[in-house]
């Protein structure tokens, strides 16, 4: 009743009214050229679903770009090229991805993932193709695959392991097992012998039977297709003769409706599911073979299954460039290290000189007093008087010599001064807090002459100080700078160097996942985890041996280190460990994604 129905809302009206499948692909003028050297002429031709086709031709009439045109690696100079539904004349790269799903590709080259054993390869693709699939199913495909192909014992060489014959083979397995809409093989049959080249027409016509729209470029003409475009002239022959194109599976058919896209001799291949127009427009569809083997799985065991398979595709295939990749790396990790190290380091510094600044512009309002030996109670008291009168003063306050003697001996290097001389060597003084720094110079040359005050050694005011001080602050921060400009310089020069070589060994790789048609996140997942690990290893490096000095300096050399790092403790130092390891997840990412970029281009 409901398929009823669906077939009702499927048909759409065709010059006679029935039933009428969309092509599958359809080049409608087809013009391209490489530069000025024209390789595809006007070439017209529709395929069916379901339909096995072959571009034939000698070698370097346009066979290859063809077949590139069609999976979208291309883009036509001039006409009209649809591959289910899509134009891919027109918005050329939007859905591009979609679309290589849907459309599997075996390249003349094989293009297999060089470091991935036969059966990962295969895995992979599935992966990349729908990772909604569980691990144990996908597994159970491959290998299938690989079978299906008399390769199954070879199933943990590796590309250059296997012969060109086998990696042929392979590369159709990887691409059959994807269970593609359109199958596009380019000179399958090469370096293959008679026994093997048997297997793999059977497989390809199997795959058509099932529904899969099959193109198969050959130098000569050798397969069972039922229409055969011969190029450069763009002939397209009929072949009627050689393949009866339905056997029997059940697949509907329509009759010749003479609109154009009827595959030559008679008959419109096409399945059920697949004949309505708009689930072509519409991907994912459940396609009858495809249906039976992976019944729709429940939400949890899809979610799940996408877990697993994005933590294999990112964080496992990740950690394993990373280690592959470690010898390029290794310089990557030192340089970070030691640019963090350094950074590190005179972040420290610049904590203790902050709060140097903080407690000298504290003192350089303050002004000291001293008093004479033989002034009186009386004097003192009129200095205080005046003192407080004046209104750039905040306050006053006495120091008696213990007092001065106290305070001094708190202090870091001083602390012996008190046990030097049995005498107390400070004088009786005024601290005097003034508003405004500028004004200590006035207040100081104020009392100078008081009778209270000591004539030799009036005020602790130094005029120089301040120029000092601010002198010293920018040189210090002058060379900080300069080191960590020229090491910042030097760093980038040896980072990118070394994704150079990485982007480089990687570029195959990320090139054939694109062309598998990975997502987004499936190219650069595994860089991302590449960078977060060389940078987390890199800023950990640096803290460990920031912290390890630390440790040492504060366990051994407490007096050396507290007089170069005043007022860096701990804390100070947990803060910079802290900030050294997130910038080291950073400049890792960031320079994994530079390499990134390079792979990709
Ligand atoms: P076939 O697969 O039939 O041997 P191709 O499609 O590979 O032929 O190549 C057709 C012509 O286009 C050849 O003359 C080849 O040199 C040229 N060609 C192929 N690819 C490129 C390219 N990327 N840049 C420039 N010329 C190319
Ligand atoms: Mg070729």
């Amino acid at each position: 009743m409901r398929a009823k129905k669906e077939a009702a809302t499927r048909q759409r009206p065709g010059t006679n009214g029935e039933l009428e499948a969309p092509p599958a692909v359809k080049l409608v003028g087809v013009t391209k050229s490489y530069g000025r050297n024209p390789v595809l002429k006007g070439v017209n031709l529709t395929v069916a679903q379901g339909e096995l086709v072959e571009v034939t031709g000698p070698s370097g009439s346009g066979k290859t770009t063809l077949l590139r045109l069609v999976h979208g690696q291309l883009r036509p100079n001039a006409g009209e090229l649809w591959v289910r539904g899509r134009g891919l004349h027109r918005r050329w790269r939007r859905g591009l991805r979609g679309l290589r799903r849907d459309v599997a590709f075996v390249f003349q080259e094989q293009r297999l993932l060089p470091r991935l054993n036969a059966l990962e390869n295969i895995v992979v693709a599935l992966q990349v193709r729908d990772p909604l699939v569980p691990n144990r199913a996908i597994k159970q495909r491959a290998i299938e695959a690989l079978e299906s192909v008399k390769l199954a014992h070879r199933r943990r060489a590796y590309p250059h392991q296997l012969s060109a014959g086998e990696r042929q083979r392979v590369a159709v397995a990887r691409a059959l097992a994807t269970r593609p809409r359109v199958l596009l093989a380019d000179e399958p049959l090469a370096s293959m012998d008679e026994e093997n080249a048997a297997i793999i027409t059977q497989l390809l016509e199997d795959a058509a039977a099932k529904g899969t729209t099959v193109i198969v470029a050959s130098h000569r003409h050798t397969f069972p297709a039922s229409r055969i475009l011969r190029l450069p002239s763009a002939k397209v022959m009929t072949n009627g003769a050689r393949r009866p194109l339905l056997n029997g599976n059940g697949h509907a058919n329509g009759s010749s409706n003479g609109n154009g896209h009827a595959n030559g001799n008679g008959h419109t291949v096409a399945a059920p599911a697949a004949s309505a127009w708009w689930r072509i427009i519409i991907p994912a569809r459940p396609r009858p073979h495809r249906a039976a083997k992976t019944p729709q799985l429940a939400l949890w065991r899809r979610i799940a299954a996408f877990t697993a398979n994005a933590y294999r595709l990112v964080l496992l295939s990740g950690l394993r460039s990373w280690s592959r990749d470690v010898r390029l790396t290794t310089p990557v990790i030192g340089t970070i290290a030691l640019l963090l190290m350094l950074c590190g380091t005179i972040a420290l510094v610049g904590v203790a000189v902050e709060r140097a600044a903080m407690d000298q512009a504290g003192e350089a309002s303050m002004v000291r007093v001293y008093l004479a030996d033989g002034a009186t109670q009386d004097e003192v008291a009129a200095l205080k008087a005046k003192l407080t009168a004046d209104s750039r003063v905040v306050s006053v306050t006495e120091i008696s010599p213990e007092q001065a003697l106290a305070e001094a001996s708190k202090r870091h290097g001083l602390d012996n001064l008190a046990s030097l001389s049995s005498t107390n060597p400070f004088p009786a003084s005024m601290d005097v807090r003034v508003r405004l720094v500028t004004q200590v110079g006035g207040v100081a040359s104020s009392v100078v002459g008081d009778p209270a005050v000591d004539p030799s050694y009036p005020t602790s005011y130094d005029p120089d100080t301040y120029s000092r001080l601010r002198h010293f602050a920018l040189v210090a921060g002058g060379i900080a700078g300069g080191i960590v400009l020229l090491f910042a310089i030097v760093a980038y020069v040896v980072i990118a160097n070394s994704m150079r070589g990485i982007a480089a060994s990687r570029r195959q790789e990320v090139a054939i996942t694109r062309l598998l048609g990975a997502r987004s996140w499936m190219l650069r997942g595994p860089f991302v985890v590449e960078g977060l690990t060389t940078g987390a290893l890199a800023g950990a490096l640096a803290a460990a041996l920031i912290a390890a000095a630390y440790l040492l300096a504060v366990r051994f050399e407490s007096t050396v280190y507290f007089q170069l790092l005043p007022g860096v403790d701990s804390t100070s130092v947990q803060y910079v460990l802290a900030a050294v390891i997130t910038a080291g997840l950073v400049l890792g990412t960031a320079t994994a994604m530079l390499g990134f970029r390079k792979a990709r281009a």
